[in-house]
């Protein structure tokens, strides 16, 4: 028996044996061609076939696990026709007289080492979809096609890495789990394991491929990331039975979809999600969340080489908008700086960053950035039930000075004619204690407010909350958070506004009750926190 740790992209445990995941490597030999416009002429209609396999794949991942994480088959469709791709294959072709499968694979390594070096994650894990269209494009140079060996039992499925095309390829029926041994968990692949429901862990490390072989016996644990290996019988029986316990957990929790968020007493309470883009809706709705409460469009930033144009966001915007059909979701403006850094805001070094120019401070700085981000929110707001949340606030006058940007765009949009929802609401962040102590002067001036927990912890505790050394002072039910908390709910239903959590600490269970107790009108939690959350409200009984 032997155990290795990873990373559990998907919370579930699978028992079984190994499927070695066989790729079709393409072994490409570099010959020399004399005929460049026969070769490019290969290329285009191996292209062809990859395009048409591609729209096969985009399919079945439609029906599978949605519109959200379909999506990236049509960025593979648009990299095969990306320019820069192509002058390159044709290039190679043309310049070293080199067969069409050599100039493609040659390609591929100069761009995914390109994405590798990058230091956005999100950049990074591109470089891998790079090497899985080439593949598939050298595979279809040889009228291959991208065949697989098929599996016929049900295995767990262990592997390098898998591609996303590879991910969706497998056959759910057929596989238990899978388990790589690199991976990260930004990538899509680790993003439709989640969606997919299969038990997952990645970044296992090269020792466990050196070690596997098909049939082993092996266990994966999607909650701790944990794999053991030929088991015995002691960890066999120790494992089924928390499977057993998991599965129990979850077919209960299932039966609560569709079912209100009330407690014995009558109290209701709001269920939402918190998402960091659009591929994040999936899991909301599947988990049966009432709306979003955080959509942390920061995100879209720190995906992009260069400042989103209004256009991109207000696609991204609508998107998600549409996709939750009329229920609420709030987005969040920018909010960088302290950890959330971008190259291309080119923002100075700061001593202290979490203290620095951040977020709305940012926004009020360069409010050109500020006014495309609110253009683009005002836009989408006509495609669904929008509310605008501002981060970081600490004085009633930033936030007259945003409402008052917030009219200037909206004005723009009523004189050019564009439609958007006059009624969408805004609301800020009650991240920092001075938000919260001088709650009473902020909430006549907005909708709602959402709690911080993350932020307010670290400022109310002095805690920096990227240093882990500072965890054993972290007491996260501090008496200090809950006043304030309580401070700002209470100011809230005093002048009308609604009061919702998005911070971690919404998922909370233990502190569920004190929540309502205090008039907390909605949590917003990671999506598949909404069941569990739901359970708890549902068992309790503020009455007594
Ligand atoms: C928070 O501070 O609690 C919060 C929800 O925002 P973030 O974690 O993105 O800072
Ligand atoms: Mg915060």
């Amino acid at each position: 028996m032997r155990t290795y740790q990873g990373k559990g992209v998907y919370g579930a445990i699978a028992i079984g044996r190994i499927s070695v995941f066989k790729r079709q490597d393409a072994k490409v030999r570099r010959t020399h061609v004399d005929d460049a416009s026969q070769e490019i002429a290969r290329v285009e209609a191996a292209k062809e076939l990859a395009t048409q396999q591609l729209q096969e794949i985009y399919e079945k991942a439609l029906k599978e696990v949605g519109e959200t994480h379909a999506q990236i088959f049509e960025v593979h469709m648009m990299m095969l026709e990306d320019d820069d791709y192509n002058d390159s294959i044709r290039n190679l072709i043309e310049t070293q007289s080199v067969n069409a499968e050599y100039a493609v694979a040659t390609t591929a390594d100069n761009f995914s080492e390109m994405f590798a070096s990058m230091d956005d994650a999100y950049m990074q894990a591109r470089a891998a979809d790079v090497k899985d269209i080439s593949n598939r494009l050298i595979a279809c140079l040889g009228g291959a096609g991208n065949a697989k060996d098929k599996q016929t039992e049900k295995m767990i499925v262990c592997a390098d890495d898998l591609a996303p095309s590879e991910t969706v390829s497998l056959d759910k029926d057929l596989v238990m789990a899978f388990v790589t041994a690199y991976g990260s968990s930004n990538s899509h692949t680790a993003i439709l394991a989640r969606n997919m429901n299969i038990p997952a862990v990645i970044g296992v490390g090269e020792e466990f491929l050196k070690t596997i072989a098909d049939g082993m016996q092996i266990i994966v644990d999607g909650y701790t990331g944990e794999i053991i290996l030929e088991p015995d019988e002691d960890t066999v029986a120790k494992m089924s039975k928390k499977q057993q316990d998991d599965l129990r957990k979850k077919a209960l929790l299932q039966e609560l979809k569709g079912k209100e968020n009330v407690t014995l007493d009558g109290t209701k309470v709001q269920i939402f999600a918190n998402i960091g883009g659009v591929s994040g809706v999936g899991a909301v709705l599947a988990n049966d969340a009432g709306g979003i409460g955080l959509f942390r469009s920061e995100f879209l930033y720190l995906e992009s080489e260069d400042y989103p144009s209004e256009e991109e966001q207000f696609q991204a915007y609508r998107k998600v908008l549409e996709s939750m059909a009329g229920k609420k979701v709030i987005i969040r403006t920018l909010d960088i700086g302290a950890d959330k850094q971008i190259d291309y805001f080119k923002l100075d070094k700061e001593e202290n960053p979490a203290l620095g120019f951040r977020a709305i401070r940012i926004c009020l700085t360069r409010p050109e950035i500020f006014k495309t981000q609110l253009r683009a929110l005002y836009r989408a707001s006509a495609y669904g039930k929008l509310g605008i949340m501002f981060p970081m606030i600490t004085s009633v006058s930033e936030v007259k000075k945003i409402l008052e940007i917030c009219e200037e765009v909206k004005a723009q949009l009523r004189e050019a004619g564009v439609p958007f929802d006059e009624k969408a609401e805004v609301g800020i962040m009650i991240e920092t204690p001075a938000a919260a102590v001088i709650s009473d002067l902020l909430a006549p001036l907005v909708n709602f407010f959402s709690v911080g927990t993350n932020d307010l912890t670290q400022y109310t505790l002095a805690i920096d909350r990227q240093n882990a050394k500072l965890e054993p002072f972290c007491d996260t039910h501090h008496e200090a958070i809950l006043r304030l908390i309580k401070m700002a709910a209470d100011n809230a239903r005093q002048h009308g506004a609604w009061i919702g959590i998005c911070g971690e600490l919404a998922a909370d269970t233990s502190l569920t009750e004190t929540f309502l107790r205090m008039g907390i009108d909605e949590l917003s939690v990671s999506a598949p926190f909404v069941l569990p959350l739901r359970d708890t409200v549902r068992k309790l009984d503020l009455s007594k």
